[in-house]
């Protein structure tokens, strides 16, 4: 919507208009005058001649007063077109007044428009002893829903979130869309009831959590609120109540999304560090701040070393060690995780060119690089340029991929596969996959989460969960890899629970290169020169007594 311009030519002909207005008032006026003084002698002098008590009537009187009369229906005329046209232009001008407070896609208030509304509205509350709150929100993951369903369905969406929450937030509170997918209530309450707020909050959370139907397709998605009020005696600032809303719903996404977080005061610091770590680790990812660290992964049953899964370490000159649970969900936040990643890999590729042909890397694959169609292609260009056996990798997916367009991660897995690179969904038990898409999606291995396998030994519940897998694993004839193997106590249950691959602790911390090459050195799992260049050397067989040298 375009802003208001002077219009230079509509302005003189509303000034001409003006002057023509005043000519016919003039002129109606006259006419009326004319017509009660002439009109009483010029009608009697007709009805007499009619009537045939007079001669006929004075011709130049009967003219006059016809012309009056012409002259007072002009008049009339005008003034109801005058009206008409007054009518017209107030119902424009209410329009466009409308127009320019309102968003045009879902017809809430637009971010313009708020400033003047919230402070009459904060006003008035004062005036009750009443304080405002502002409810800012976004949809989780709506950038999702525009690149797999496209714009037309994000924009349905966002009607039917603006309609849903328009429907169930209370009658005196205000919605407005400040742009994209970001809306703000704004509302007044009673202080001594803030929970009345905290309704509000959890009314929008239920309505945008139902499913949304698209264009044929069903989208489910959440949302993240921040909520900040006005304090009694404190200046009332619009813009300030929405940056804290703004850094209480930045806060609320960071502690798990569909929630809402009331602004306090120590959640700027966390935004700060958070502003850190953005800068940190554009500048690290440039330097080479960041690097493969490897953990040896060993096949439980014979205690031999198969493999180690490559995992990613952060050492900030600045910030110091930093752990991939928080900068791996950065980094696919801002945008980098494709590029972080693709560097990890090629250093991991070349390490492990040096190791026996026998033993697997691993990585790691965020959901973010997935859905790149490129990504097959991207990695098999690596393979190539590094000269490393597809044969030799393996592809750690996490459970949550699953809640991806699950066409598309098919599709992916499969090329994947074609090139001859093993998949194997990781962190298997924490996500929502169900047996049709276990069933559905080609995997070559299940991964049992570590916080099952931690405390197996304490608790029977963790223990049950794992046999389930296990069994569920023989079932659909997928190898099975335990994760978070700490002690031996939890090595015996999980040996007696089946047969699989695990990793952890018990066998060693996750090492740098160097360390790891040492590692196979020393036991005689480093490939000469030759080897490298295509000779075949025998798998290697390694005992688990040799592995708990490291560690
Ligand atoms: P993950 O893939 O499940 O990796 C296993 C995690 O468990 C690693 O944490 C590892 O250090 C830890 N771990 C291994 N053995 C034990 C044990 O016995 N006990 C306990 N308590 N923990 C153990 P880490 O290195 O902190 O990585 C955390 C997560 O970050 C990884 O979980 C993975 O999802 C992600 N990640 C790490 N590197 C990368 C990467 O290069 N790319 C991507 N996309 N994600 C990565
Ligand atoms: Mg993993
Ligand atoms: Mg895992």
């Amino acid at each position: 919507m375009g802003t208001a311009k002077p219009d230079i030519h509509r302005t003189d002909n509303r000034l001409e208009r003006a002057d023509r207005d005043v000519v016919v008032l003039g002129i109606a006026i006259a006419a009326c005058l004319l017509f009660v003084g002439i009109g009483g002698s010029a009608i009697s002098q007709i009805v007499r001649s009619w009537l045939g008590y007079g001669g006929s009537p004075d011709q130049l009187l009967v003219s006059a007063m016809l012309l009056n009369i012409a002259l007072i229906l002009f008049g009339w005329r005008r003034y109801r077109e005058l009206a008409q046209e007054v009518d017209e232009r107030r119902r424009a001008e209410t329009q466009a007044r409308e127009l320019a407070q309102t968003d045009p896609l879902t017809g809430c208030l637009n971010r313009r428009s708020i400033s003047t509304i919230m402070a009459k509205m904060a006003e008035e509350a004062s005036q009750q002893g009443r304080e405002i709150a502002v409810l800012l929100f976004d949809l989780d993951k709506f950038k999702l829903v525009n690149d797999l369903n496209g714009h037309k369905a994000g924009d349905r969406l966002l009607v039917e979130v603006a309609q849903r929450v328009s429907a169930i937030i209370p009658g005196d509170a205000r919605l407005a869309r400040l742009g994209g997918d970001e809306f703000c209530c704004f509302r007044a309450f009673d202080p001594s009831n803030p929970e009345d707020v905290d309704r509000t909050a959890a009314n929008i959370l239920g309505t945008v959590g139902k499913p949304i139907r698209l264009y044929g397709t069903i989208a489910e998605v959440t949302a993240s609120i921040g909520i900040a009020r006005t304090h009694k005696g404190l200046p009332f600032s619009d813009e300030q109540l929405i940056h804290e809303a703004d850094i209480a719903m930045y806060h609320a996404k960071n502690t798990g999304r569909d929630r809402y977080s009331w602004f306090d005061r120590s959640m700027e610091s966390e935004l700060r560090v958070r502003s850190e770590l953005e800068t940190g680790m554009r500048r690290g990812i440039k330097e080479g701040e960041f690097t493969p660290y490897y953990q040896q992964q060993i096949d439980l049953d014979t205690g031999e070393l198969v493999g180690f899964e490559m995992l990613a370490r952060w050492h900030s000159p600045q910030l110091g060690e930093i752990s991939p649970e928080i900068f791996i969900p950065i980094a696919e936040e801002i945008g980098v995780i494709a590029e972080l990643s693709e560097e990890l890999i090629q250093l991991a590729l070349q390490d492990a060119k040096d190791w026996d042909p026998a033993l697997i890397l691993s990585v790691n694959i965020s959901p973010v690089q997935l859905r790149d169609p490129w990504f097959a292609q991207k990695l098999l260009r690596m393979l190539v340029e590094a000269g490393f056996p597809p044969e030799r990798l393996e592809i750690e997916i996490t459970e949550s991929c699953l809640h991806e367009d699950i066409n598309m991660v098919r599709s992916m897995i499969t090329s994947l596969k074609n090139q001859g690179i093993q998949v194997s969904l990781d962190d298997f038990g924490t996500g929502y996959s169900c047996l049709a898409q276990l069933r559905s999606l080609p995997f070559d291995r299940l991964k049992i989460d570590r916080s099952f396998v931690t405390e197996l030994a304490e608790d029977e519940n963790n223990l049950k969960l794992v046999e389930a897998i296990v069994s569920l694993g023989n079932e659909l004839n997928l190898p099975i890899t335990a994760e978070g193997i700490e002690s031996e106590k939890v090595l015996q249950l999980l040996r007696r629970i089946g047969k699989m691959k695990g990793q952890g602790f018990l066998y060693g911390m996750p090492q740098d290169a160097r360390t790891t090459q040492e590692l196979l050195a020393s036991r005689n799992l480093i490939v000469s020169d030759a080897s490298k260049a295509g000779e075949v050397r025998t798998s290697p067989t390694v005992k688990a007594s040799d592995h708990k040298i490291v560690g």
